[in-house]
């Protein structure tokens, strides 16, 4: 039986970058993915979006241990993956916004980011074009950005190959079995490996994975919509988030990616539980609307293609990372929300120092955050 130190069962988001930060500390890492390439999984379902601009500690710490990893990428390891620091964006209408919105800066600006409240006319300058019909101002954070999910899930296995990380795709995990103090048997649909420890990086199939080792995941995945434009000449560099409420929908998010296509995501309301990825006919004219209604020089763009993925959620909209307790080496990095990509390379480091020197990278008790036993009844965090 091939027998490896550590085993992570997803090739997605939060398993690539996992695997190739521990093959750089020459750890032996075999990952397990049902599907035939990297990043298929709800990894290519992002639009983009990476910003550290949260309000939770432990997604700013992490999210800036993300944003340095994606933003030095090309020049360390030469693969571009589109990363553009193009900042984020929340243009504000309301005056009950604009109140939360300040009193976050405050909490934000505690942990060093660069985040600020814009007046109108320079949101203006900012947002060319954006409607100017009650238009308070707004908060901009520049030095966050957006990267291609798909180049980014490429680069990182190319580079943990080189690394010595193997890849077993199109074969999937269906059972593990606790091996006396010794680690982890995992069964596959072609195969068994040992592990010295297994790493639950499924995503939206998490909870079932944690079953294979009798641990119970609060993972509940919730569907989600996105869509891309023609490419059109780039006119605004931000990551837009339009967080009023329209019939329907919470917020809208999109950006102009490098080569000008307008990439775009809806949050419905109510939320959309299951596993649904089948695109719905309601989907592009309420988002149609709200992007004209935000920019009306829209009204003529013609979209290319939309798809409908899935948000892995946790009951407080913060992600799961942690050592499983008396599980001979069971470690989870699930629930990664609306926030997977952005968070993955970040949340990569820290299992890497966790699991080859039994502490994260941020200090405990940030990171203890992402605890599984922590109380999951506290206040939503999912899109603050
Ligand atoms: C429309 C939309 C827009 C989004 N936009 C953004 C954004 O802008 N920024 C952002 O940060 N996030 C965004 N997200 C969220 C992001 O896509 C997810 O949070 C992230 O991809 C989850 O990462 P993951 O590694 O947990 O899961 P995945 O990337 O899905 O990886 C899990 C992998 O595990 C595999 N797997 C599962 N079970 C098994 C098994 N038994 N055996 C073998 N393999 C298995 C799956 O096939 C999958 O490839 C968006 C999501 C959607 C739907």
């Amino acid at each position: 039986m091939p027998t490896y130190d550590v085993v992570i069962v997803g090739a997605g988001s939060v398993g690539l970058p996992t695997a190739c930060f521990l093959a750089r500390e020459r750890v032996r890492v075999l990952v397990v993915e049902e599907l035939p390439s990297p990043g298929q999984g709800q990894n290519k379902s992002a639009i983009g979006g990476v910003r550290a601009t949260h309000s939770d500690p432990a997604k700013i710490q992490t999210c800036q241990l993300s944003l340095d990893v994606f933003g030095t990428w090309r020049e360390q390891y030469g693969d571009d993956i589109h990363f553009q620091r193009g900042g984020y964006c929340f243009p504000v209408y309301e005056e009950e916004h604009e109140r939360s919105f300040r009193d976050l800066l405050v909490i934000q600006k505690q942990y060093g980011l660069n985040i600020d409240w814009v007046e109108t006319q320079s949101l203006r300058e900012i947002l060319p074009g954006i409607n100017p019909n009650g238009l308070r101002g707004g908060v901009f954070s520049p030095e966050d950005g957006n990267v291609s999910p798909i180049l980014a899930a490429r680069a990182f296995l190319r580079q943990a190959r080189e690394w010595g990380a193997e890849f077993r795709f199109g074969e999937k995990v269906i059972g593990m079995m606790r091996e006396d103090g010794t680690g982890i048997k995992v069964k596959t649909d072609k195969g068994t490996y040992g592990a010295g420890k297994v790493l639950n990086a499924a995503g939206a199939q998490a909870k079932a994975v944690g079953k294979m080792m009798g641990v119970s995941l609060p993972v509940e995945p919730d569907s989600h919509e996105g869509g891309v434009t023609e490419p059109v000449k780039p006119f605004f560099k931000p990551l837009v988030v339009d967080i009023r409420g329209f019939p329907g929908s919470e917020n809208v998010y999109f950006y102009q990616e490098e080569q000008g296509h307008l990439v775009f995501c809806l949050t419905p309301e109510p939320i959309v539980p299951g596993l649904d990825t089948d695109s719905t006919s309601s989907f592009l004219p309420q988002v149609a609307r709200r992007l004209i209604n935000l920019f009306p020089r829209l009204r003529n763009i013609r979209v290319r293609r939309v798809w409908r993925g899935l948000y892995p959620m946790t009951p407080d909209g913060v992600p799961i990372v942690d050592r499983v307790q008396d599980s001979d080496g069971f470690f989870v990095a699930v629930g990664l929300c609306g926030q997977g990509l952005m968070l993955g390379p970040g949340i990569a480091l820290n299992l890497v120092s966790l699991i080859t020197k039994g502490k994260p990278l941020l200090p405990d008790e940030v990171f203890r955050g992402f605890s599984l036993y922590r109380d999951f009844t506290r206040a939503s965090e999912a899109l603050k």
